[in-house]
């Protein structure tokens, strides 16, 4: 069994977590290192019957936990936050084994998901009176849901579980975490830990195989999916939860474009949007995924985008000084040759890059395409892959327009040395997150989610934590 002391000393047994204790299952698969190919140790593989005893003993546990005075729900989550620090170089190398990225990222995400946790436990939601008069009070407040469900991806598995579990129990709701069964280890653990602080059936977390979502979606029993992952996954669940009117709330893909203005300083920005481009080897959903440069610029733009890639150094995370792990499973891997293969198919003009298939992990090197159509596949579809389009534009209204023109409404971005500029164009950006000078930089006390298909609702912030609750409008009386 695995340690449950405050500080793993084991960390090489996987189990589920079900009503407080650490459960096997006959069957077991495994994950598989990225970057060496090397298999991990096995974790179980949930069954019907796990799901439905951890939702049973999630809907016990609702009774006393959406009890539990706020403060109290709040302290344990921060209690299990210090014990996950505690731990942090053990989640971090976890992370970077079984996920890919470079340990210098894995430790940003591990004090991301610490600090995103902290955040949303210190939140408060407070009753609200809408009308007042001599006889009566009409107060609005926010009442725990019931069970959730969080479903988890594989490229930010430690943040985006921690940034579920946080306000899913500080609102009252037990919560049960499905990892992406590419990537359970870190989540098992995290969950594994948090007996230590929150009463039986409060956490759990079931590992599985594919058959796992789409049971615990079906099932009567849950309340609410909190869901992240392609925007593909989303519909099926969200037709799913609809047989139970299950409440939703979907973090789903992108295709974030970025317009370069003609007045940036090209030496500072290029080598930014470049690292916002294949950061995390572009598994973000937030990454920076079309590139639209003004024209009268362009040339000199991407000569410096391509030396700044150049520079860029793919390999095992483990290894300093690598600023890209692998692709994260063959999967994915086969996915993103998919695009190098349109490359040859629809002639497209290759800046920088190529897939390397030289190392035994599922490395590509970061590749940056010279102005293809706006139809391409890459200008048009996620590759969630270090293979990004740079395009030319002329006119702001065109190039707001192409931007805009997408099912993706995740997050956008605009450079430009005029703020007064840049902060109009942004203001005609339609999507969930947009910046000016930037991209990718998120807090945990703003909302976050996506317009048109990159999602419904959002999770973090004072909205992220209603979400978790159902709203009851209370008309009382005075005398
Ligand atoms: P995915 O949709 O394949 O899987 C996500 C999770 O859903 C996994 O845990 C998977 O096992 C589970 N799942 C798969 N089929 C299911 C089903 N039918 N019912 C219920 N659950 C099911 O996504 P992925 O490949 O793990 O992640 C990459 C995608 O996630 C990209 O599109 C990316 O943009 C998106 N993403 C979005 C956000 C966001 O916050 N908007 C964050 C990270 C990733």
């Amino acid at each position: 069994m695995g340690s449950l002391g405050t500080t793993f000393t084991v960390w090489d047994g996987y189990y589920n977590v079900i009503n407080g204790e650490l459960k096997s299952t006959t069957q077991s698969r495994h994950g598989i290192n990225p970057a060496t190919k090397k298999s991990l140790p096995e974790v179980p593989v949930a069954t019907q019957g796990d799901v439905d005893e951890a939702v049973s003993a999630a809907k016990s546990a609702f009774n006393t936990w959406s009890q539990v005075p706020w403060n109290e729900r709040k302290k344990a989550i921060l209690a299990w936050a210090d014990a996950v620090e505690k731990n942090f170089d053990d989640f971090a190398r976890l992370l970077t084994t079984e996920q890919g990225k470079p340990l210098v990222f894995a430790k940003a995400e591990v004090e991301a998901g610490l600090h995103w946790t902290r955040t949303l436990a210190n939140i408060e939601i407070k009753e609200e009176v809408t009308k007042e008069d001599d006889e009566k009070q009409v107060v609005v407040r926010y009442t725990p849901l019931g069970v959730c469900v969080g479903i988890v991806p594989w490229n930010f598995p430690i943040l985006l579980a921690m940034a579920k579990i946080a306000p899913s129990l500080v609102t009252g709701n037990p919560i049960i975490i499905k990892p992406s069964p590419f990537t359970p280890y870190g989540d098992l653990k995290l969950v594994e830990l948090g007996q230590q602080f929150f009463p039986p059936g409060v956490l759990q977390v079931l590992s599985g195989d594919d058959n796992l979502g789409p049971w615990l979606t079906a099932h009567p029993g849950p309340d609410k999916i909190s869901f992240t992952g392609s925007s593909f996954t989303g519909k099926k669940v969200m037709e799913s939860a609809s047989k139970t009117l299950k409440r939703v709330t979907l973090e789903l893909g992108g295709k974030d474009p970025t317009i370069v203005c003609p007045d940036v300083d090209i030496a500072t920005v290029a080598p930014k949007i470049v690292s916002l481009a294949f950061l995390n080897s572009g598994q973000i959903c937030l990454a920076i995924k079309r590139i639209y440069i003004h024209e009268s610029i362009y040339d000199q733009f991407l000569a410096t985008m391509v030396e700044h890639t150049r520079t860029l150094k793919t390999g095992d995370g483990m290894e300093d000084g690598n600023y890209m792990g692998p692709i994260q499973n063959a999967m994915q891997y086969e996915k993103v040759k998919g695009f190098f293969a349109d490359i040859e198919k629809e002639n497209l003009k290759v800046a920088v890059g190529g897939v390397n298939e030289e190392k035994p992990g599922y490395f590509i090197t970061p590749t940056i395409l010279d102005r293809p159509a706006d139809t391409a596949r890459i200008t048009v579809d996620e590759p969630f892959g270090p293979i990004v389009p740079a395009m030319s534009w002329k006119d702001e209204g065109e190039v707001i327009e192409r931007a805009n023109n997408t099912k993706y409404g995740l997050g956008a971005s605009v450079w430009s040395s005029d703020v007064q500029t840049a902060n109009r164009i942004a203001r005609k950006l339609q999507a969930g997150t947009v910046w000016v000078n930037t991209h990718f930089e998120l807090d945990p006390s703003a909302p976050f989610g996506g317009h048109k298909e990159s999602g419904i609702g959002h999770e973090w912030g004072e909205g992220g934590l209603k979400s978790f609750c159902n709203v009851q409008t209370l008309f009382l009386k005075k005398v």
